[in-house]
């Protein structure tokens, strides 16, 4: 014996916020962005510095101790990589709007790479290797969107 089903579909978008816990260490560097620093942490077997900070060393395989090993770092680095995308990452309510240039950006005194949004320059003017700063955003709230980009020095 067969039973009739109605199936009702709906596509649109829905918006969920999620709360949950990022862990000791980036809680540690969100802490840091809300108060407009930046800080990394360093390995203490290779002196390899983290931004954003890990537990573990990849290199090392060393564990490196939530405690110790925090590094200041400035608002200054250096584009590693680019590209432009119409993209928004972080926008799920408009994905496909005018193009944004996104950069790989080596902080200062670190070894590894964020990606942020490149302010004010035109893809054309853009090189690996130019020397950025951060702009924060003027009200801050320990999460990533603290940092608003980075401009040209
Ligand atoms: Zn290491």
């Amino acid at each position: 014996m067969s039973e009739e089903k109605v199936i009702v579909a709906n596509k649109g978008l829905i918006r969920a916020d999620f709360a949950f816990w990022v862990g000791q260490y980036l809680d540690k560097f969100y802490n840091g962005l809300e108060n407009k620093k930046i800080r990394g942490n360093k390995c203490p077997k290779c002196g390899d510095v983290f931004v954003p900070p890990r537990k573990i060393c990849g290199k090392c395989n060393v564990v490196i101790p939530l405690e110790e090993n925090w590094v200041d770092l400035p608002e200054t680095g250096t584009i590693m990589n680019f590209t432009t995308t119409p993209y928004r990452v972080n926008d799920r309510s408009s994905r496909k709007t005018k193009d944004w240039t996104i950069g790989m950006i080596q902080i200062d005194g670190s070894n590894t790479s964020i990606i942020y949004r490149l302010l004010n320059m035109e893809p054309e003017d853009v090189k690996i290797g130019m020397k950025v700063k951060i702009e924060w955003n003027e009200s801050t709230k320990g999460d990533p969107s603290d940092i608003k980009g980075f401009t040209k020095v």
